[in-house]
């Protein structure tokens, strides 16, 4: 996957370096990179912004300067050819355990699974194949799938559709994402919906919130997108065993001491009776979905245990309690 960012702020990205996403870059699973925004801006003081049509507080982004920007990144073309990719904050550490396992202090441990840079992998170009420059920004059918090529444009903003597990698994099998970050009100309609031309796009907000810019929505995305594709996590079933997979959250979790401030791991998990746990995590799984967030139930296949464990937390299931 190639990742690219638009930002005035292309610090702010630094965290995709680290941990897993550095380790997917270093394996060549993942390119990133980040554009300055002011790069295609006109003046000495490389303004991105201007005041309101209508009125109204605040300032805009204007659709002179993010045009010729999302044009340049869809083709790589201009300054979007000219940024180097990130580099991973993780070399060293890949360099001294060689080929087998990889253990990065993010609780994975795990061989690379899906052949797609391989250890040791430069970061540069040995991924998913899409990561060169000259990408066809134009007809979007590669001619001979019907499959439209364009690439994918995220524009992170409070008013879009709600970014869920869904949407990241959805995302988490495209070859190239290009995020938008606006700043101050926001970017000009016009620059959304001239972006059609050039590229699949998705509006998207990530809570019912309001935040100072995209940048931190870009690495939410990023981090619950990058995660899903095959060999980032060493062991698959950490995500399909997460909250959200089978629509419900996920129970409690322990390790050692079995004991600690007089606080004991449930028996069961130290039974060594696989089927008991499962059904123990399952519960506790329904459980806790009921107590917090019922609404999440009424998307969920309940077997008719399923749903005498939640009637013992929130009483009849029934379309008004959840
Ligand atoms: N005037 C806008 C509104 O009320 O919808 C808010 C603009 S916000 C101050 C500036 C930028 O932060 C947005 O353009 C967007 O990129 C980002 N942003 C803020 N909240 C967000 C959210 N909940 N989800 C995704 N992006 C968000």
């Amino acid at each position: 996957m190639r990742i690219d960012v638009v930002t005035i702020f292309p610090g702010y990205l630094d965290p995709l370096r680290h941990a897993l996403l550095g380790k997917a870059i270093e394996r060549g699973i993942m390119t990133v990179a980040v554009h300055d925004l002011r790069s295609w801006s006109h003046d000495v003081h490389r303004t991105v912004d201007d005041s309101p049509f209508g009125g109204g507080p605040g300032m805009v982004m204007v659709p002179t300067v993010w045009g010729p920007a999302l044009d340049d990144v869809a083709a790589l073309t201009g300054p979007a050819a000219e940024s180097s990719p990130l580099e991973t904050a993780l070399a060293h550490k890949l360099a001294h355990t060689g080929a087998g396992s990889v253990t990065d202090g993010d609780g994975t441990t795990g061989p690379v699974t899906d052949g797609s840079g391989g250890e040791g992998g430069t970061g540069e170009g040995a991924g998913s194949g899409t990561t060169g420059s000259g990408s066809d920004c134009g007809s979007g059918d590669d001619g001979t799938t019907g499959r439209d090529d364009r690439p994918l444009l995220i524009v992170p903003t409070p008013a879009g559709a709600p970014f869920t597990q869904e949407t990241a698994a959805r995302w988490s099998t495209e070859d190239r994402l290009v995020f938008a970050c606006g700043r101050y009100e926001g970017i000009d309609q016009r620059v959304v919906d001239d972006a059609a031309e050039r590229y699949r796009v998705e509006e998207v907000s990530i809570g019912d919130y309001v935040l100072i810019g995209g940048e931190v929505a870009v690495l939410v995305i990023a981090e619950a997108v990058v995660r899903l594709i095959p060999g980032v996590l060493g062991n698959r079933r950490s995500h399909e065993e997460d909250s959200f997979s089978d629509g419900l959250l996920e129970g409690p979790s322990y390790t050692k001491p079995r004991e600690w401030r007089g606080l004991a791991v449930p028996d069961v998990l130290l039974s060594g009776n696989h089927a008991l746990v499962d059904r123990w995590r399952r519960d506790q799984s329904l459980i806790r979905t009921a107590e917090r967030r019922p609404d999440l139930l009424a998307d969920v296949d309940l077997s008719a245990r399923d749903r005498e464990i939640i009637q013992g937390v929130i009483g009849e299931v029934t379309e008004e309690n959840c």
